[in-house]
């Protein structure tokens, strides 16, 4: 049997899911996470894939992005535009960050396949398979494994510490290479932030045996699910004996089935209308720049092109200035984004958390409706 990092850490999160995803093999919508990491991963292993140490230029990068960009599962062009201005800003970070201490990899891109010492009880082999980014030399002359991260958030050390990723990329370079890494590193290229921990031999025994234990309970086909914090975004809840109460048909009301295909048929139409927008507002700003100009006309209809600059104030100093004026609390509010960010940190203890929580009320909720097609009418 062969697992990878990605399959065991399913398996752990949702035995159910991993069916779905690895024995079922019901397919999965493209999202525009997933092509998104994938662009980047590919445009990073552009940059380190050279002869010699002399890094692409920055606007090669850009162009290499722009040639090998990944457009699947982005709900229209706004979205997928949105998302490659952000890669392109990743990139440029990431391109200050390492051009001048760049150096060759000592691996890119490794693909591994290990086979276990123990074999599963039915006396199958279990073979562990991945692909580690990058290898690089540290200054002190040993080995850094890296695996880049798009994800926006940081998490915690001590989840850095226990990652099981990390864990498994350890003891493939113990395997392969019989070297000691000095340290295990995820780089999360959207806050340009490496965090790296390391692991020691005496911890292969359990890597090996989370491994094997996995692969058992494959075997014997234990697949009960379990709720998790990612069953939100699960794509088989309609499947799930947990949710799937929840995916009804209309059983029959004519009424709400017009509707539904309204809905659908508007969704298309502004889909459309959105990308054309998207397109005409390219062509009018390069014409205006082109041109040097402020406005154009038509017969019937004028544009004018607008400038809006966005500032932002220094709190630190707002606050000396208003403060003093008893004014300073007229104007705080609290970012749930910010305090979300704290409350996931380790700079508050548990006590102080749990009366942060207690102070949560429930303001309103919001519904989003996800569209799809599940049958084409005759004749498209
Ligand atoms: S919705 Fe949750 S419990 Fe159900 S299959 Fe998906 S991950 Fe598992």
């Amino acid at each position: 049997m062969k697992l990878s990092y990605s399959s065991i850490s399913t398996y752990r999160n949702c035995p159910l899911s991993y069916k779905f995803i690895y024995v079922d093999k019901f397919p999965r919508k493209k999202t525009p996470a997933l092509s998104f990491g994938s662009t980047i991963h590919k445009t990073l292993y552009y940059f380190y894939n050279v002869p010699t140490p002399k890094p692409p230029s920055l606007e090669n990068l850009l162009n290499f992005l722009n040639k090998n960009w990944f457009s699947e599962g982005y709900s229209d062009e706004g979205e997928e535009k949105t998302y490659r201005e952000f890669a392109k800003q990743i990139l440029r970070n990431f391109y200050r960050t390492n051009v001048d201490s760049f150096s060759l990899p000592v691996a890119l891109e490794h693909k591994f396949q290990i086979k276990l010492d123990d074999n599963l009880s039915s006396g199958e082999p279990c073979i562990l398979t991945g692909i580690i980014d990058k290898v690089e030399k540290t200054p002190n002359g040993n080995l850094e494994i890296i695996d880049y991260k798009t994800n926006r958030k940081l998490p915690p050390q001590s989840k850095i510490d226990e990652n099981l990723q990390l864990s498994m990329y350890y003891f493939a370079a113990k395997n392969i290479w019989s070297i000691e890494p000095e340290k295990l590193t995820l780089y999360f290229v959207v806050p340009n932030i490496r965090m790296s921990t390391i692991r020691k031999a005496e911890e292969l025994p359990k890597i090996e045996e989370l491994i094997l234990q996995t692969a058992e309970n494959i075997k014997a086909g234990n697949f009960d699910p379990i709720q998790n914090n990612l069953c939100p975004w699960c794509a088989f809840q309609a499947r799930c004996p947990f949710f799937k109460d929840k995916f009804k048909k209309t059983e029959g009301s004519i009424e709400i089935e017009k509707v539904i295909d309204e809905y659908a048929n508007l969704n298309g139409q502004k889909k459309l209308i959105t990308s054309r927008l998207e397109k005409i507002k390219d062509i009018l700003r390069q014409y205006f720049e082109e041109h040097n100009l402020k406005q154009i006309f038509s017969q019937v209809n004028a544009i004018t092109l607008s400038e809006r600059a966005k500032y932002i104030y220094d709190p630190e100093k707002v606050r000396d200035v208003l403060e003093p004026l008893n004014l300073w609390e007229k104007i705080v509010q609290i970012d749930n984004k910010s305090l979300k960010n704290l409350l996931d940190s380790n700079a508050l203890d548990e006590k102080t958390k749990k009366l942060i929580e207690e102070a949560k009320e429930l303001q309103n909720i919001t519904y989003g409706l996800y569209l799809k097609t599940i049958k084409k009418r005759d004749g498209e």
